[in-house]
């Protein structure tokens, strides 16, 4: 089937071909292609017509192309998708992450690791996400998705957070029915207190909405029973993040002492609860990410949780978190199902996260680098490792974004 299939492509592309002289925007040629939506591990040419994917095959003359980029040697995946990071920012000091010096700006930490589309999860709420939109959306060149924070406020730490009477769904909806393209769901995050309100407010958001919800699941202290989160109040599609976390002492970690997995947060994974690394600064230690990992309890979505906390310390980059978890013995296929598609799905945006001809041509191109590496959780320890993915071209929307060692440019010449 799959032959017939290329057969009836390379018949149409050579029919077709003689007249049309550089038909295509930019041809890849040869490098190996993952694409976990469209089943394709191999090596394979790509080409692109203005802002699209226009064609994947074996081979693709090189004549038809504006710009051929020589991929040979490389991964050619879709664009990244770093599910879980924090773009408002601002000046107002005092704001933390919601138009403040914590959150930092996407287009400085996105193409340099491969990633396309961030999404911003819950910096701004239904009052101040105007300005999120003017000044970090509109003005940024990666695509930016975001959570509504169920505060009205946003991420802007201490007393806005805990305030439940400023927590108001209907307003949080309201804003998701204004921007369709850009709000994917609605945020829960570092509420401190025992009761489960804000939670159900943020639930009762997302049914109204028909969209799922992501939790940061405070720092109750005792903490609140994780599996009467995940079992009782989320539904399926809604997202747990910081899965790797362990600081019992506030959250309820999702291993025993004992380094086991709980079987209500695997049963939870069955039932479509899904699971988001966000790594951040204080979000991911080994001590709970190697046994989960070797129990099979994986990451719906890889991500970084990147603000101003994160940036410099074991996190670091999406492509840095993508290589933990190839220091975890997670096969690449499976990093790039978990960093492209998985999330696309998870946010139901099956037109992103692919290289399915017909949609925006967002497009990665990693080397994997070979040697003795260290990866540090947020605890200091290390992990070692031996291959760290670096991203040598990101096509943005079919434009090159990205170029780290020229692969596009012409040479120099005397
Ligand atoms: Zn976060």
């Amino acid at each position: 089937m799959r032959i017939r299939f290329l057969i009836i492509l390379t018949f149409m592309f050579m029919s077709s071909g003689f007249a049309m002289a550089q038909t295509y925007s930019i041809v890849i040629k040869g490098g190996h292609v993952i694409d976990p939506k469209n089943n394709i591990d191999a090596i394979m040419d790509i080409a692109t017509i203005d802002d699209k994917i226009a064609l994947v095959a074996k081979n693709i003359d090189p004549k038809l192309g504006k710009r051929v980029i020589n991929a040979k040697g490389l991964y050619v995946t879709p664009g990244i998708i770093d599910a879980h990071v924090h773009l408002f920012y601002g000046t107002k000091m005092d704001q933390g992450l919601m138009n403040g010096p914590s959150s930092v700006q996407a287009d400085a930490f996105s193409f340099r690791s491969g990633v396309t589309t961030m999404v911003d999860v819950g910096s701004s709420g239904f009052r101040t996400f105007p300005d999120f939109k003017r000044q970090s959306i509109d003005a940024s060149q990666t695509r930016i998705l975001a959570l509504i924070n169920i505060a009205g406020e946003g991420m802007r730490g201490g007393p806005f957070e805990q305030t439940t009477k400023d927590m108001i769904p209907r307003n949080a909806v309201e804003v998701a029915i204004n921007y369709p393209d850009i709000v994917v769901g609605f945020k829960l995050a570092h509420y401190s207190g025992h009761e489960w309100g804000p939670t159900d407010s943020v639930v009762a958001a997302g049914k109204m909405a028909n969209l799922p919800v992501m939790i940061d699941f405070g720092g109750a202290e005792p903490p609140l029973p994780l599996e009467e989160l995940l079992l009782k109040h989320l539904r399926p599609g809604d997202i747990y993040t910081h899965q790797y976390a362990y600081f019992p002492d506030v959250r309820e970690p999702v291993i025993d002492e004992k380094g086991k997995v709980k079987p209500f947060v695997l049963e939870a994974q069955k039932k479509g609860i899904k699971f988001d690394v966000g790594h951040g600064g204080g979000s991911f230690r080994w001590k709970a990410a190697v046994p989960s990992v070797q129990q099979g309890f994986l990451p719906d979505a890889i991500s970084t949780d990147l603000h101003s906390g994160s940036m410099n310390a074991g996190m670091k980059d999406m492509a840095n978190v993508m290589s933990k978890f190839l220091a975890l013995g997670m096969p690449l296929q499976d990093v790039i199902n978990r960093s492209t598609w998985l999330p696309a799905l998870m946010f139901n945006r099956p037109d992103l996260g692919s290289l399915t001809v017909g949609t925006e041509a967002d497009i990665a191109l990693f080397s994997i680098s070979k040697g003795n590496f260290g990866f540090i959780d947020i605890s200091g320890e290390k992990l070692k490792g031996t291959e760290k993915l670096i991203a040598e071209m990101t096509i943005r929307a079919g434009k090159i974004v990205w170029d780290l060692n020229g692969l596009a440019a012409p040479e120099f010449k005397q």
